[in-house]
């Protein structure tokens, strides 16, 4: 690393962000011999689960697969406590990865990218920081994550609130205390059906105002067995490997402990009756749909699906206005990421919880003592935002990114991210995206995604060193045929329905463009898709210039 008199550091690699990308990207980067340093906005590592301190927050995926699988050592020894571990397990889990591996001298912690620009003359990225700091790098790695821009609706009225305001993904560090407080929270998305049921058990009174509802699926999340553990420690080896060859990047290794791995939907609803569909309801609760096959694809068959699921729902609630309330309608099972709970539904049984179901009147505005709704005003002393991010792009145009000849990221993206394998952007030489839109992403495990990334960027970095290749860009061409192909995947399936308003689409963000961001394709088809890329000389990427690193 070498710093010049106007204070400008020179590295090989700059990384924006230290979640869990961020952090892999700077352990392989350094093994490879490169000089790189990490710019993290945050006080320390962590990423989603440094700010979403939340009550309730937790992952939902099996921990022993949402984990890193790089480190033998680290996956024999790290020992998780549940089968979806909360926030603070998986916080301690990050600080350890990176105590571990002695990562934090290279992070510089409270430090937020503004600009990143491009040199064409010198092939350098030249990255501003809000300290006023320059640091350039021959290759610039987007670790700045899918879901780390908290999202905060324009509602009229808003600054005049005078309690207190909090949004999920900025969760106070010193946590919050509700006890004998009465609070409103907007948003039923995950964070909101994780925080719910807990802040309801500490608040005085808890008002939730509900755009759109979600279908939520029990977690069951328990404790786990030193035997369970032990089981899964010495089947780690098959577990990853699946975890790769996956559509998901998720197996549920004996997810409940019972050994019975996630089976794959055989039947078809279609062929069913009422009866024989209630019966299954009766039996097996919201559990009941996942045997069908036929909900993915066919809207019909969706619908009855929907139906089985407002059955079971109607069934926990137990006053018929606030389960009519509680029931989605008018968008498909699917659509949106799954959300899973725990007593979700069943605290709206308490007596403390007051649904407004805004379907039936909306916010009209925010008050110094509440909010207004068509329906009447709902007055509190607390605030929460459980309103989601901008999603995907969202910290990517945060920034003044310019490439090539001046050209913005913003400008580039205008109608949506265009991007070759979720990993490049056209125009954008020696820049990376880890988990960027059009490669699975949000839609998988993130860290089987994330792993998968960094392997592969790790690789295309030392190749380029081997070769003395100066520049890597994915061409235009490329791009257009991927994006073709991202959108050929995703059309006919749910995740795309006209009905369908998801972040994956960006449909949250008024404005941003309506365009099915993360690919369906699935994990293992699209690692294959990678590695082929790679040995046919890293097709639909151009490189350039000879010369040292
Ligand atoms: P992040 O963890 O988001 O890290 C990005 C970092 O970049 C942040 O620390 C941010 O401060 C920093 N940054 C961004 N812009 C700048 C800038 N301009 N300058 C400096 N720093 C910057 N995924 C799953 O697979 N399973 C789950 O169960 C799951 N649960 C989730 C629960 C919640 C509440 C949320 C919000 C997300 C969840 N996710 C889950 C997705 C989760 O984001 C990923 O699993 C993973 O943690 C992402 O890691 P990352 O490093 O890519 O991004
Ligand atoms: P989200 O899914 O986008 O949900 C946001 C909620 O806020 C929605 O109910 C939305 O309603 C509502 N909302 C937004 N603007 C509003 C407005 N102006 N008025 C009224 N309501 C408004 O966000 P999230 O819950 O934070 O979850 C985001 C993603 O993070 C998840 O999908 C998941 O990937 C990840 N996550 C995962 C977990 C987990 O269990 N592992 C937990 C939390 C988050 P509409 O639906 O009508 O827009």
């Amino acid at each position: 690393m070498i710093s010049d008199k106007t204070q400008t550091t020179h590295l090989d690699a700059v990384i924006v962000g230290a979640g869990f990308a961020g952090m892999y990207m700077l352990h392989k980067l350094r093994n490879l011999g490169f000089s790189v340093r990490v710019l993290e906005a945050a006080h320390d590592v962590g990423g989603t689960w440094y700010w979403n301190r939340y009550p309730g927050a937790r992952c939902d995926v099996p921990s022993m697969e949402y984990s890193y699988s790089f480190s033998d050592e680290l996956q024999q020894e790290w020992n998780w406590t549940e089968v979806m571990a909360g926030q603070p397990e998986i916080l301690e889990y990050a600080a350890e990865v990176a105590d571990r591996f002695a990562l934090r001298s290279d992070i510089q912690f409270d430090t937020k990218v503004s600009d990143v620009i491009y040199d064409e003359v010198s092939n350098h990225w030249r990255l501003t920081t809000d300290k006023g700091e320059s640091i350039k790098a021959r290759f610039c790695i987007m670790a700045t994550g899918c879901l780390s821009v908290p999202n905060i609706p324009t509602i009229e009225g808003a600054a005049n609130f005078k309690g207190a305001i909090y949004h999920t993904g900025e969760w106070p560090h010193e946590g919050v205390d509700f006890t004998g407080v009465t609070v409103g929270i907007i948003g039923t998305g995950s964070s909101g059906v994780q925080a719910i049921p807990l802040i309801a058990e500490q608040a005085q009174q808890l008002t939730v105002f509900q755009r759109t509802p979600n279908y939520t699926m029990p977690a069951h999340n328990k404790p786990l067995t030193n035997e369970f553990r032990r089981d899964a420690k010495s089947n780690y080896a098959e577990i990853r490997q699946r975890q790769r060859e996956s559509q998901a990047g998720i197996v549920s290794y004996g997810f409940g402990l019972g050994g019975a791995e996630t089976a794959k939907p055989t039947d078809s609803i279609m062929r069913t009756t009422k009866q024989q569909r209630m019966v299954l309801v009766d039996k097996k609760g919201f559990r009941a749909i996942h045997q069908f096959m036929d909900i993915d694809s066919d809207m019909n068959a969706n619908e009855m699906a929907c139906d089985m699921y407002r059955e079971q729902l109607g069934r926990i609630v137990e006053e018929p206005k606030t389960a009519e309330g509680l029931m989605p309608r008018d968008y498909p099972i699917g659509c949106k990421r799954p959300v899973i709970d725990s007593n979700y539904y069943q605290t709206f049984n308490r007596s403390n919880v007051t649904l407004v179901d805004l379907r039936q009147g909306g916010i009209e505005k925010i008050t110094q003592t509440g909010i207004r709704t068509a329906q009447g005003h709902f007055e509190f002393d607390a605030l929460i935002y459980a309103t989601g991010f901008d999603a995907m792009t969202g910290a990517l145009l945060r920034m003044n990114i310019r490439g090539r000849d001046g050209v913005v990221l913003s400008d580039t993206w205008q109608a949506g991210p265009r991007t070759y394998l979720g990993l490049q952007i056209s125009g954008f030489p020696n820049l990376f995206t880890i988990t960027g839109p059009g490669s699975p992403s949000v839609l998988s495990n993130m860290m089987v995604s994330i792993e998968q990334h960094v392997d592969w960027i790790g690789n295309c970095i030392s190749h380029m060193k081997q070769n003395h290749l100066q520049t890597i860009e994915a061409t235009e061409q490329a791009v257009e045929q991927w994006i073709d192909h991202v959108n050929e995947v995703a059309d006919g399936t749910m995740l795309t329905a006209p009905s369908c308003n998801s972040w994956y689409l960006g449909a949250n963000i008024p404005g941003k463009p309506r365009i099915f961001m993360p690919y369906v394709g699935g994990v293992g088809a699209y690692r294959e898709k990678c590695k082929e890329v790679a040995n046919n000389n890293y097709e639909g990427f151009e490189f350039s210039g000879f010369g040292d690193h």
